[in-house]
């Protein structure tokens, strides 16, 4: 779920609206201030939003001090807020995929990354950030939201989310004043999306994953966007693209969100994931719920790397190996089996293509841990396609086949 601008905010200071923009940046200067992992700010955005060939540049000259900087920001606040489902709780699940997350990154080199919270507590860093600041993020969001409406910039959304109460909506502005002070590349906030239900013990009618950016009048519109779509790429390989019609295409843009952005405050490439609704089975279902968000983190640490590998190099595959997320040691063969084995057949007959089964899409079969018909026609299409007779569910040379191509231990 996600937060709205609120219009509670004290508005403590009148811009002219002649000099509403460059005052913005006056009023909030990207200064060089010591990063989190004690190098100083890259001075090459200190005072403009970060473009693509900035992101590209600033990735391939890497060093051991100056690094892409990634700000994962998980929705919600420690504890509270956020959608919740039989068990399954936004609030942690996005946790979760964060650490995920920023150990993939961390390991591959090019990119420090920081949290701002964790399921307990803000990260210090942003917990004094905030106390410090407040009366400074009311003045900097004041004066971003006049000079937005003197450009004219702010228009309406085309989703309905919540409204923000003021002191998490002044958390979320102080994130982006903390971000574009500390010459943030990438900001990724990561929620799971919920649909209002008239019983909210059942499921909804939508499933799928939908990435919020900033709307194109804005400045970082355009490069979140590239590195939002090469996300979505990778997601949406294993995962079905939201059939909410407001959120078709995946990409959304949203000019009054305000983790990415509202009235133009993000100077990051700046995007809000909807990591699937949160009563898709695969989270409902405890067994499973940690493999899936640790799959889900992969795929967008993946999707990041392919936005900064790819325009370098096309030799890029889309094929990993999913045995770094887990050991499939056990033939599947029915309801009875583990979820976390289905899960990871499910993965391997998704990479041959088989799942979903034929007439099918990833809303009605979804990627679940589940065994049931989906995955049973799936087997079959599998074994009809390698000459495998005699087998009900995954017997041995079933097995021994889906590991030989997909599970390369
Ligand atoms: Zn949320």
């Amino acid at each position: 779920m996600v937060m709205r601008r609120s219009f509670s905010l004290t508005t403590v200071l009148i811009v002219s609206s002649a000099f509403g923009y460059v005052f913005f940046y006056f009023i909030a200067p990207r200064v060089a201030v010591p990063f989190f992992d004690g190098s100083p700010a890259s001075a090459a955005y200190a005072s403009a939003p970060v473009s693509v060939a900035d992101l590209y540049a600033n990735y391939d000259a890497v060093t051991s001090s100056k690094k892409t900087r990634v700000l994962i920001v998980p929705g919600h606040e420690p504890g509270s807020g956020g959608a919740e489902f039989h068990g399954a709780k936004e609030h942690d699940m996005v946790v979760e995929i964060a650490q995920y997350l920023q150990r993939y990154m961390d390991t591959q080199g090019n990119y420090t990354t920081i949290m701002t919270r964790d399921a307990f507590a803000w990260n210090p860093i942003f917990a004094r950030y905030f106390t410090e600041n407040k009366d400074a993020i009311e003045v900097w969001d004041a004066a971003a939201r006049q000079s937005a409406a003197s450009l004219g910039l702010d228009t309406l959304p085309l989703v309905d989310h919540l409204s923000a109460p003021t002191n998490v909506a002044l958390r979320l502005y102080g994130i982006t004043k903390w971000a574009d002070e500390n010459a943030i590349d990438i900001t990724l906030h990561l929620h799971f999306n919920d649909h209002d239900r008239p019983r909210l013990s059942a499921p909804g009618p939508y499933s799928g994953v939908a990435i919020y950016v900033p709307a194109q009048q804005y400045d970082n519109s355009a490069t979140s966007k590239a590195v939002a779509t090469s996300i979505l790429r990778r997601l949406s390989m294993y995962n079905p693209v939201s059939n909410l019609p407001e959120e078709s295409g995946g990409v959304i843009e949203d000019p009054q969100l305000i983790a990415v952005g509202a009235h133009n405050t993000a100077g990051s490439a700046t995007m809000l994931i909807e990591y699937d609704y949160i009563y898709q089975p695969q989270f409902a279902n405890a067994k499973v719920r940690s493999l899936a968000l640790q799959d889900l983190a992969y795929q967008t640490y993946l999707g990041v790397q392919d936005f900064f590998t790819r325009h370098a190099s096309t030799t890029s595959t889309d094929s990993y190996d999913p045995s770094t997320l887990y050991a499939w040691r056990t033939p599947v063969a029915g309801v009875d089996a583990d979820p976390k084995d289905t899960y990871a057949l499910q993965t391997a007959l998704l990479m041959d293509g088989d799942f979903p089964p034929a007439g099918k899409s990833l809303h009605s079969c979804p990627h679940s841990g589940a065994f049931g018909a989906c995955t049973r026609a799936a087997i079959v299409t599998f074994q009809k396609k390698n000459a495998i007779e005699n087998e009900n569910g995954v017997g041995a040379k079933t097995f021994a086949l889906l590991q030989k191509i997909y599970w390369k231990e």
